[in-house]
């Protein structure tokens, strides 16, 4: 450990030091080997799980191919020269049941020594290493394993019993850096550290308040544990950390746009919107009334509106965002509304066009008085057409602008935008928000919508800046849809499939079927949310392409035109398949999941999954949502190779047996990894979320929320509150950026 003398010359606080530089080179090459290259990350490099002494591993449970910790007892060694001249040692150990073998090579007898003396019959010790197999009794064992003796690798005889005592931290390792080498490295840096080396996040009086240990107290508890109270008081705190850190953030962000002030753009009485809703169809439902009056009041307001309108599919966003924008243009504004693809902007369009009738047409032969006009905006128009956008854009003639993400472009000008909607939320980020509100003289209000439900918890931590309004029924009428899981290897129930596919065709409805994937040969997926296949081997994932060939000469559809539908085309070919589809011509759509999201076809009645069991929850759920919405009742089939039993059979009788969008969100949530949730930025990494898990952790987030709102409307730019500014900063940094911009 040369270094040492270093770290007592350096200035500043030990944090934010080179491991080398304080532990040497080759423990500061061995930790970067983890990613890990300041003290800093170390520390914040948590134990996963501690051993105890005397609990044995479950030697029997072991996967091959892992790495592993196991705690177990030598139960018996012998060395012995090979026919090669070298030496082997075989150690058998044992947790009071199994067996694992260990193996250790050496060039002679006399260099395994130094494991002969160590590990003899009846020690105790923690052994890590890659679970292998023995080639001669085909039975699992490690070779080369690191170890540590428990009561054996230490200073003297009190330290020994002590260690005994104590939970024995176990790190997320590798084969190359096993948890003993970061026990180590940690154990080395604990003793230098002082309370000024180690910031705390925490305000002191929240600390008190709340009977939190510090920062360093807890680090030390939480990689030194004297008992299991300690871990589990420093996880705690550790995790309220996590929490508030990141509240703090979101808050700070909120009132930041909440200072910038918005113009106020309140309703008017016999305008566009009182013409609209006199000649909307059907009455609104009592969700669509509570939120419109929400939006109504904010918009009202002169501070700009920052809301998240979560909704089932089908529960009439977009009446409910068209009567806010119309609010908007009443008041002498324009609307922008934002649509996460080119198919669904122009689907968006022509609703708006068909819901406004006259009342779009301003300036047209027949558009009424009080008329604004709709202008599409995207990326792959023709130059003209462009340019007339572009130009009702900036005169002010659009009252709403609906495009993609080219209305961010540079040369998108707006007269006066007021509100912006944007659709979908989880494909546009924070950074495309901003610029376009820097397309507005003033902060423009915002609405954002998805149709993907989200936890409260996630809400919270994921849109955490963004306040929520819940659409939660579907309007009155709405047809039933009825699922399946139909087995993809029983010939009979495909046949039966398809005969249903035709059925439901020649009684004037339209099917979907869906494919992972667009070409048999390229791996293209168009964003099908694949879960990990967790089935035995299996043939590949059915194409788009090639089950539109098989379908058009299969006996059960032939004669019927079949359409495809995927990202490859482009927006023209697509905007066609659609409108075929929706009209009937035809009547047989396969495609990718590019349907997933908005797409509205209401003479669809049935909806064809193939390899169902590789979608995750909620993309099958959105699926779902493109039938049943018109009169008609709907029959969905997920096609599927999945075991009884299985996390895919789950998830596809729970499919089948709700529509209860979130009671699926939360089952997605418990069945998905952590990591997936926020998003693969979650997934690992030095600076990811580690203890906190918005799934379970709904209480610390609530109460992390309302402290850190606390603490930033006292202090909005955290001027104050330097340590916790250099954690956010910490938080801000690399993938976690990624993260937040995302809301
Ligand atoms: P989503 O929330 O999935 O975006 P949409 O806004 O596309 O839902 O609405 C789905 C369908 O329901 C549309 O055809 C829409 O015109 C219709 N709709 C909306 N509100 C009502 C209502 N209150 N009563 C009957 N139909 C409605
Ligand atoms: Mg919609």
């Amino acid at each position: 450990m040369t270094g040492l003398e270093d770290a007592v010359v350096r200035p500043g606080p030990l944090l934010g030091q080179q491991i080398s530089t304080v532990l040497g080179l080759t423990t500061g090459k061995r930790m970067a080997k983890l990613g890990l290259h300041t003290v800093g990350q170390l520390l914040r490099h948590y134990p996963r799980r501690y051993a105890r002494h005397g609990q044995m591993t479950d030697l029997a449970s072991l996967t091959a191919k892992e790495h592993v910790t196991v705690m177990a007892r030598v139960a018996q060694a012998t060395v012995r020269t090979t026919r090669t001249g070298g030496a082997l040692m075989n150690v058998e150990i044992t947790d009071g049941a199994s067996r694992l073998g260990l193996v250790f090579f050496g060039k002679s007898k006399g260099a395994l020594r130094y494991h002969e003396g160590r590990l003899t019959p009846g020690v105790e010790g923690l052994f890590s290493g890659e679970v292998g197999t023995d080639k001669l009794n085909g039975r699992p064992q490690l070779a080369h394993p690191t170890y540590r003796l428990i009561g054996v690798d230490v200073e003297d005889e009190a330290e020994g019993i002590e260690e005994t005592r104590r939970p024995i931290p176990l790190y997320p390792a590798s084969a190359a850096v096993p948890t003993e080498h970061i026990e180590k490295a940690v154990r080395a840096i604990l003793p230098l550290l002082t309370p000024q080396d180690v910031p705390d996040p925490l305000p002191a009086e929240l600390l008190a308040r709340r009977e939190l240990p510090e920062l360093l107290g807890a680090l030390r508890a939480l990689h030194r544990p004297e008992d299991d109270d300690e871990i589990r008081s420093a996880q705690e705190r550790l995790k309220f950390e996590e929490a508030f850190v990141l509240q703090a953030e979101l808050a700070r962000r909120r009132s930041r746009v909440a200072r910038e002030g918005a113009v106020a753009r309140p309703p008017r009485d016999g305008g566009i919107r009182t013409a609209f809703d006199a000649r909307l169809p059907f009455t609104l439902t009592e969700g669509q009334q509570r939120v419109g009056a929400e939006l109504s009041a904010e918009l009202a307001g002169e501070r700009p509106m920052q809301r998240l309108l979560q909704g089932e599919v089908g529960s009439g966003k977009t009446v409910v965002a068209l009567r806010a924008m119309l609010q908007v243009v009443d008041a002498g504004g324009q609307a922008a509304l934002l649509a996460p693809t080119e198919v669904l902007a122009a689907q968006h369009e022509r609703t708006l066009r068909t819901l406004l009738g006259e009342l779009g047409e301003a300036g047209m032969l027949g558009g009424a008085d009080d008329a604004t006009r709709i202008t599409l905006l995207t990326g792959s128009q023709s130059a003209a057409v462009r340019r007339k956008a572009l130009a009702e854009a900036a005169s002010g003639a659009a009252g709403i602008v609906v495009g993609t993400h080219a209305l961010l472009s540079e040369h998108v000008q707006f007269a006066d935008l007021g509100l912006v909607v944007v659709d979908e939320q989880h494909r546009f980020g924070v950074e495309q928000r901003d610029t376009l509100r820097a397309k507005a003289r003033s902060t423009p209000h915002l609405l954002v919508m998805t149709a993907t439900p989200i936890p409260r918890t996630v809400a919270m931590t994921v849109f955490g800046d963004l306040e929520t309004s819940v659409l939660d029924q579907v309007p009155a009428g709405r047809a039933e849809v009825v699922t399946h899981v139909v087995p993809a290897g029983n010939d009979r129930w495909m046949q039966r499939t398809w005969q249903r596919v035709r059925e439901e065709v020649a009684a004037g409805g339209r099917a979907y079927i869906v494919c992972a994937r667009i070409d048999p040969d390229a791996k293209d997926d168009d964003g099908a949310e694949l879960v990990p296949d967790d089935g035995p081997a299996r043939r590949p994932l059915r194409a788009v392409l090639e089950v539109a060939e098989q379908l058009t000469d299969s006996p059960e559809l032939a004669g019927l035109p079949v359409g495809v539908l995927h990202g490859r085309m482009t927006p023209e070919e697509k905007e066609r398949a659609l409108a075929d589809f929706a009209a009937g011509t035809v009547p047989v759509l396969v495609s990718t999941t590019v349907v997933e999201v908005g797409v509205d076809v209401p003479a669809a009645t049935v909806m064809v999954v193939l390899d169902a069991d590789r979608f995750g929850v909620s993309q099958l759920h959105q699926l779902r949502g493109r039938i049943g919405r018109g009169s008609k009742p709907g029959v969905c089939l997920l096609v599927a190779d999945a075991f009884p039993g299985s996390p895919a059979d789950t998830r596809l009788r729970t499919l089948a047996e709700t529509r209860d969008g979130f009671r699926l969100a939360a089952v997605d949530l418990e069945l998905r990894r952590e990591g997936d949730v926020l998003g693969a930025a979650q997934s690992g990494g030095a600076t990811s979320l580690r203890l906190l898990r918005v799934t379970r952790d709904a209480d610390v987030i609530e109460e992390a929320r309302v402290e850190a709102r606390s603490v930033v409307a006292a202090d909005p730019e955290l001027e104050r509150h330097p340590d916790l500014l250099a954690a956010i900063d910490v938080l801000l940094d690399g993938e976690r950026e990624e993260f937040l911009d995302r809301t």
